[in-house]
């Protein structure tokens, strides 16, 4: 007989892991970690995580002050910049939830995410505040205004009560005392980019938030030190920016934040420049637009060691341009929203095989992966087998936020990613495409990504973009756009012949569209849905 013995506990300590921890670290380790960023009442704001803190302290106490209950939702409506920043910990650290808006989305999807996710307080970046203005007699639950300025002349002739940020925060005492939160309470809430249906929430835990961070420092994922200057071009407004506020304080780094200048080529390269950037955070947009950039301008990046590529897959083009025009390591990485974002990250090194590196990389410790069939079964790690892919993982989604739609996505303890993926035997995934986005032809799939890559390696074709449309004989067939380097037309031949070395043969799209630019959703990617309405409102 076996005896069964009660489970012997270990004895450590049971410190709750919540963001006040990493701002303590943070405050007593590096305090005079520095924080750069752009405003629109300063084009170089600098200070230390020390004198940040004491702000987020202030900005504490003016939330305080408003009587929120604890849990309540503070949205913000804000560019990556120090005032943000302190909004982020202000509001977790003291038991709210930072519910950060994406001010690019449609105004009636702003309306709907701040009326489902019943935010009280609004912390407005002066550039939207005539936005707000206009949306405010549709924002039943928001009772308090925040202008993030320190410049009241932003908020002559509004109609709404704006509280002045910079107002409030001087006469909000420096001493606050964060309360011992519950490491499982809520800090902070996203809603997904939302192509389908309308956007769903996804509610970031303390404890998600911080072993996130934890893994996000790592080596094996983008290896933050005191040594490392890190721009965060990625938005705080898309899955906090990847956790790079967090992760760049608890690591001693200096933040670098462009404000609203995250789209501007000119301005990303003076940055990178002049602060001695080492290590930048963003979608392959933003990176296309600053090598076109560097190279017109002949310019170098030489403080760049490494860029993080996520949210949209990274090209060969992209990914050789630079390693071999600016020496700069490419970290391609996959995850989404409902991942807090990060999933899986590329760190093989130069020496590996071109086809690896290009993959999004090998799950980072914490995040468990696998790919099945239509029917549920699992499928080998081979490398060449696609399936669907599920994931796990301690900062993975178990829910939307007040969603009480079926669990399909989350159902058996893993969630669906709605991605189409293989993975090799070494545990390197390769995102095919979004399930969505696949396209079915006779049988088969093509995948969009790998068509886009291919129509990438032309020298002269700057974006790409796949989508299938209806086929009476095939099912679905490939239709192919591109934008041209200089705003001329790409030779459709020598296009095909580009494609024909890269792609099998029946892939070929038959159909190829040169265009000036294309659609994007409001963090920077691809918008598929909206290009397919395009193209079916063309061939109509
Ligand atoms: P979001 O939640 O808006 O960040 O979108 C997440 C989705 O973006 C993923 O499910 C993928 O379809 C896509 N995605 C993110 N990173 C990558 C990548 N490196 N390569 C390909 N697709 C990606």
């Amino acid at each position: 007989m076996v005896e069964i013995n009660p489970v012997v506990h270990g004895q450590m300590m049971a410190i709750p892991l919540t963001l006040a921890s990493v701002m303590r670290h943070a405050e007593r380790v590096c305090p005079d970690s520095r924080i750069v960023s752009i405003t629109a009442d300063n084009s170089r704001h600098r200070y230390t995580l020390r004198e940040a803190f004491q702000r987020v302290r202030r900005l504490a106490n003016v939330l305080h002050n408003l009587g929120l209950p604890s849990g309540t939702r503070v949205g913000t409506l804000a560019w990556n910049d120090h005032r943000h920043l302190e909004a982020y910990y202000a509001i977790s650290c003291s038991g709210y939830v930072c519910h950060t808006i994406n001010p690019r989305l449609f105004p009636a999807q702003i309306e709907y995410i701040a009326n489902h996710a019943r935010d009280r307080v609004l912390l407005v970046d002066p550039a939207f505040v005539p936005l707000v203005e206009k949306l405010a007699p549709e924002l039943r639950t928001v009772d308090h205004f925040i202008a993030l300025t320190g410049d009241r002349s932003v908020l002559d002739g509004t109609t709404l009560r704006w509280l002045c940020y910079e107002d409030l925060l001087a006469a909000a005492s420096p001493e606050f005392s964060f309360p011992d939160l519950d490491e499982d309470a809520a800090c902070a809430l996203a809603y997904t980019s939302g192509t389908t249906g309308a956007p769903k929430g996804v509610l970031y835990s303390h404890r998600s938030t911080v072993l996130h961070t934890y893994a996000v420092t790592m080596p094996t994922a983008f290896a933050l030190s005191p040594r490392d200057v890190v721009l965060a071009v990625v938005p705080m407004f898309h899955v906090n920016a990847w956790s790079l506020p967090y992760a760049v304080p608890a690591s001693g780094a200096t933040l670098v934040l462009p404000g609203s200048k995250m789209g501007d080529a000119a301005i990303l390269a003076t940055l990178i420049n002049e602060e001695r950037v080492t290590c930048a955070a963003g979608v392959p947009t933003v990176w296309i637009n600053l090598l076109a950039y560097l190279r017109t301008k002949r310019l170098g990046v030489p403080s760049l060691e490494r860029v993080i590529v996520g949210g949209s897959a990274c090209s060969r083009a992209l990914l050789e341009a630079f390693e071999n025009e600016h020496d700069v390591d490419v970290l391609h990485a996959w995850g989404m929203t409902e991942m807090s974002p990060l999933g899986t990250v590329n760190t093989a090194p130069r020496s590996a095989d071109i086809e690896t590196r290009l993959k999004q990389g090998k799950p980072i410790f914490g995040i468990e992966l696998k790919i099945i069939d239509a029917h549920g079964h699992e499928l080998p790690w081979d490398g060449v087998t696609s399936g669907y892919l599920k994931v796990r993982g301690p900062w993975v989604c178990r829910g939307y936020f007040q969603h009480t739609d079926s669990p399909a996505h989350y159902e058996h303890g893993w969630f669906d990613t709605g991605d189409v993926a293989t993975i090799d035997r070494d545990g390197y995934l390769q995102i095919t495409d979004r399930a969505k986005d696949i396209i079915k032809s006779g049988g088969e799939w093509i995948s969009s990504i790998d068509l886009e890559n291919a129509a990438l390696m032309h020298p002269l074709v700057q974006e790409s973009a796949v989508i299938g449309v209806p086929h009476p004989k095939w099912d679905e067939r490939p239709v192919l756009y591109v934008v041209s380097k200089d705003g001329t037309r790409v030779d459709e031949g020598s296009l095909r012949h580009c494609l024909a070395r890269h792609i099998a043969d029946w892939w070929l799209p038959e159909t190829i569209v040169q265009v000036d630019t294309l659609p994007h959703t409001a963090t920077g990617k691809l918008d598929k849905r909206a290009l397919r309405e395009q193209h079916a409102a063309v061939m109509k």
